[in-house]
């Protein structure tokens, strides 16, 4: 028998240690209550599922899945499902404390969760996915709920996936509920607007903070990590304000031209081939190098911890927009804060997905549908208004946007505790 390294994962430290540090220096810096503290670090439930698929080969194959709810204080849990060969529990349990925090700074209705399935998809045919994701609903089915949790698409997750969540859950109650979860398929109730969202909100905050200093959009050099819903609609965006994107990625190649992509044929080839591979008219660098260009602004938009304590000190980009949820490690955190960099935090930058996603849940709840102009609109209200808010405070208080618009986050959801009281 020969032996194979097992890859290395994504994650090379611990990300609910990481959340639950960052909650503790936004409690020190806020004045929270310590026993407010406590029960805010941790998750009010994770439930851990085995997921038996039959995979066209005949053979049975066992999957690993979470479900996790954070909080509830301000409304039902809502958050992404995950399909990652490096997921883990700590890092679903992370991922349902950012969104607790997320919806909370959007001034919206929910609380926070996350869900994963320790797979990757890429390996499995469009069958034994929907015979997967079918399962792990129903092995969730008392978990999730419109008026308890709402899941939603995250990392190797889409509306087809969605669908298939919807479609279950909806034969087990005898009819179609709408609210049990977003990101759908047009077709049967999603939201328009709701692939582009949390693109929209990344463009939106860089707009804001190039207001800020003065300073446009157009002309902007970015580079872009990370190609799929959230990179591909940010290059194109900003690519359409005038911006030089000089660099993608996916998980496969990186891509560099100095005078600019041509992101509307990156975006058809990756359409089209389901890769960046092949793209012509740019040269191949590494997704290091990436990191370390000589840009404007650097929006990682792919997953957690790339930006870390070894790279840090070589970014040169004066914005990071995280695109994707904690891509900056506390101790990257630090060294860009040293530099001046201007960091625009998750909870904010990526927060248009979850922000459609109460649109569409509204929207199915009151099966009335808006108009693509009515939903950006709502988007760029609500993400203006908290990129202004976390800019007073961080402002006000002389802190980096990231210890404020986690701070408002967390008092509004320890206001909301207090004010509920503890149970019983
Ligand atoms: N997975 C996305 C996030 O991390 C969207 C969650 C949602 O729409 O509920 O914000």
């Amino acid at each position: 028998m020969s032996t194979v390294d097992a890859p290395t994962s994504h994650l090379r430290e611990n990300p609910y240690d990481i959340a639950r540090e960052q909650l503790q220096r936004v409690a020190t810096t806020f004045d929270i209550d310590a026993n407010l503290v406590n029960v805010l670090g941790e998750c009010k439930k994770s439930v851990e599922v085995s997921v038996p698929v039959g995979m066209d080969d005949g053979s049975t194959r066992v999957f690993k899945g979470y479900r996790v709810t954070h909080n509830v204080a301000r409304g039902p849990s809502k958050g992404g499902i995950r399909y990652h060969a490096d997921v883990t529990r700590d890092e679903i349990k992370a991922l349902a404390m950012l969104m607790t925090w997320k919806c909370a700074l959007m001034g919206i209705p929910f609380g926070g969760a996350k869900g994963g399935v320790v797979v990757d998809p890429k390996q499995l045919s469009r069958s034994e996915l929907e015979r997967m994701t079918r399962r792990y609903t129903s092995e969730i089915i008392n978990e999730i709920g419109p008026e308890k949790d709402i899941p939603a698409p995250d990392v190797g997750t889409d509306a087809s996936v969605m669908a298939w969540i919807f479609d279950t859950y909806s034969m087990n109650k005898g009819h179609s509920v709408l609210g049990v979860v977003t990101g759908k398929p047009l077709a049967i109730g999603g939201s328009l607007g709701r692939e582009e969202a949390t693109a929209r909100s990344a463009l939106y905050s860089i707009r804001d903070a190039a207001a800020k200093q003065d300073r446009s959009v157009a002309g902007m050099r970015v580079a872009v990590q990370g190609f799929g819903q959230v990179g591909s609609y940010l290059a194109l965006f900003l690519h359409q304000e005038g911006a030089i994107v000089t660099a993608v990625s996916d998980s496969t190649t990186a891509l560099y031209n100095a005078k600019g992509i041509d992101v509307p044929a990156a975006f058809a080839h990756k359409r089209e081939f389901r890769t960046l591979a092949g793209l012509r008219d740019a040269e191949a660098i590494t997704n290091e190098e990436l990191i370390l260009l000589d840009v404007d602004v650097l929006a990682p938009c792919a997953l957690e911890q790339v930006i870390t304590g070894e790279n840090a000190d070589r970014v040169r980009a004066s914005i990071v927009c995280e695109g994707a949820n904690a891509p900056v490690t506390p101790a990257a955190d630090a060294i860009l804060e040293d530099k001046g960099v201007l960091i625009l935090p998750d909870v904010l930058a990526n927060a248009g997905g979850v922000v459609v996603s109460y649109f569409e849940w509204v929207q199915g709840l009151q099966e009335y549908f808006w108009k693509e102009s009515e939903v950006n609109a709502k988007l760029n209200d609500i993400v203006s208004r908290a990129f202004e808010e976390t800019w007073e405070t961080a402002r006000a208080r002389d802190v980096s946007m990231r210890v404020a618009a986690y701070g408002v986050a967390v008092q509004r959801v320890a206001e909301a505790t207090i004010t509920r009281g503890i149970y019983p």
